[in-house]
């Protein structure tokens, strides 16, 4: 569990020592990466995909104030109430004064990220209304008085018997009950729920201009419930996520459920519309908040509004070798992982920043991103916007341009390449301690020592020899 810390560093020591939560995060993200590479495979027009959906998204981007207006007059036209809140604060106003006028006393939740970003619950709760998180894992971590640790399985960092255990003392289900049974006993308590449920509040996974539907991609028929069973749905919706067409969505549904768990389809693909074209069925009103949040700043930005082209489909956590490491509590910020590095800073707050600097930039993410957004890229750009606001340690910005500048000059290089040579012959044919500032590289494993001969020695030995370099 990552406790509370000052710096990313700090929370993420525990975790990073925590051989059952490695146990969790590798059970669960092996599995969804295999399964997402076979069910990808299948797609002979995979590559092609890729660059449609991103093209569909960026196209998007492209016309979002058009689109935007077009989706509130679809949803108006139709009955729904439209809100725009360019800041969670108003939002929170938003629902916490409906809740007061229609004298809501419970609200349930389908699984919902851009809720978790605005910290409904809480501003809820504060109150008096009880808010009950329905999709499995959200329920679990709520029961257990967490936060989501990732945007597509928020208990992914629980194993099975913690799960059993914590369903013992807060539910009491008998311990040892098989999986079938733990879901059937979160089943009961949730159907009671959404029976008693005045409000509903899900997010979506696209907006559609063209006809003002609200898209909810899910396994569990959680955010269908939760969008039909109470007398009044709130969707919370990013402004990102508009599309222009409903074929964009051909596109995106035949990407989003592979990447996210492996499946050619997930269980239930909802299409929320407002209550005249649902006709008899559905809540008897519908309130759309577009949110803002942050979302025009990264639009704004050359080079972060990449971000915005993300569909939230989870498969750069899984391949991330930090996040598969330490988790996603240590990011603290609901959107943890690679992607969230990037689009916190903007949408949570300045705070987490440091994000940036959680990542190897082995580019694992990239690759497996389905919209291809270049993640690495983004972080170096949200580094280099740290390093001009010294937001970085004196030590490591002279350090950093002492590199730089021994790298650039090939006699320096040679130099520093000799001397480190030299140095090694005294430790073992590695660093065990470096000093000073640098200590923190050795302090969990060894610097390797350079080759004995560097490459370019070893390519004229070779010419010399063979009269040949192979
Ligand atoms: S950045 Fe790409 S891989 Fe990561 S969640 Fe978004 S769409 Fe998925």
């Amino acid at each position: 569990m990552a406790r509370s810390g000052a710096t990313f560093a700090e929370r993420a020591e525990g975790p990073a020592r925590d051989a059952r939560l490695h146990r969790a995060l590798e059970r669960a993200s092996v599995p969804y990466l295999r399964k997402r590479a076979r069910a990808l495979e299948e797609l002979e027009d995979l590559e092609e995909l890729r660059t449609h959906a991103r093209e569909v998204k960026e196209e998007a981007l492209r016309h979002l104030p058009f689109l935007l207006e077009e989706l509130e007059r679809r949803l108006r036209q139709r009955g729904a109430r439209v809100v725009w809140a360019a800041r969670a604060d108003r939002a929170l106003e938003y629902v916490s004064e409906l809740v007061r006028r229609k004298g809501v006393r419970l609200v349930v939740k389908g699984k919902s990220m851009t809720t978790e970003e605005i910290a409904l619950n809480a501003a809820l709760e504060s109150q008096g209304v009880e808010v009950v998180e329905t999709d499995l894992g959200e329920y679990i971590v709520q029961l257990a008085g967490e936060r989501p640790s990732h945007i597509v399985t928020p208990a992914i960092h629980r194993t099975r018997a913690d799960i059993a255990r914590l369903f013992h003392e807060r539910l009491a289900v008998p311990l040892g009950s098989r999986p079938e049974e733990l879901t059937a006993a979160a089943r009961h308590v949730l159907r009671e729920k959404f029976r008693r449920a005045e409000l509903g509040v899900t997010g979506v996974n696209f907006a559609v201009a063209e006809n003002g539907a609200l898209v909810v991609v899910e396994n569990e028929g959680n955010a269908r419930l939760c969008a039909t069973a109470p007398r009044i749905h709130v969707a919370v919706v990013g402004i990102e996520k508009v599309l222009a067409r409903v074929e964009d969505l051909e596109v995106l549904l035949r990407l989003l459920p592979r990447s996210a768990t492996g499946q050619k389809l997930t269980s239930y693909v909802s299409w929320v519309l407002p209550p005249e074209a649902a006709g008899a069925d559905g809540p008897e009103e519908l309130h759309v908040i577009l949110l803002d949040n942050g979302r025009s700043e990264l639009l704004a930005d050359a080079v972060l509004r990449e971000s915005l082209l993300c569909i939230r489909c989870g498969a750069c956590l899984n391949a991330c070798p930090v996040y598969r490491k330490v988790g996603g509590h240590a990011y603290e910020s609901p959107y943890p992982g690679p992607i969230g590095a990037t689009i916190s800073p903007r949408l949570v707050g300045p705070r987490t920043r440091e994000l940036a600097f959680a990542s190897t930039l082995c580019a694992a993410c990239r690759e497996v991103c389905p919209v291809r957004i270049d993640i690495p890229r983004l972080l170096l750009a949200l580094r280099s916007e740290a390093v001009e606001r010294t937001e970085t340690a004196w030590w490591e910005r002279i350090g950093m341009k002492f590199w730089r500048w021994t790298m650039v000059g090939r006699r320096r290089y040679e130099l520093a390449g000799t001397l480190l040579r030299w140095a090694s012959r005294f430790g073992n044919g590695s660093f065990r301690r470096l000093p000073g500032p640098l200590h923190g590289w050795t302090r969990y494993r060894d610097l390797p020592a350079p080759a004995p001969k560097p490459f370019r020695t070893l390519w004229k030995e070779r010419v010399r020899t063979d009269g040949r370099p192979n």
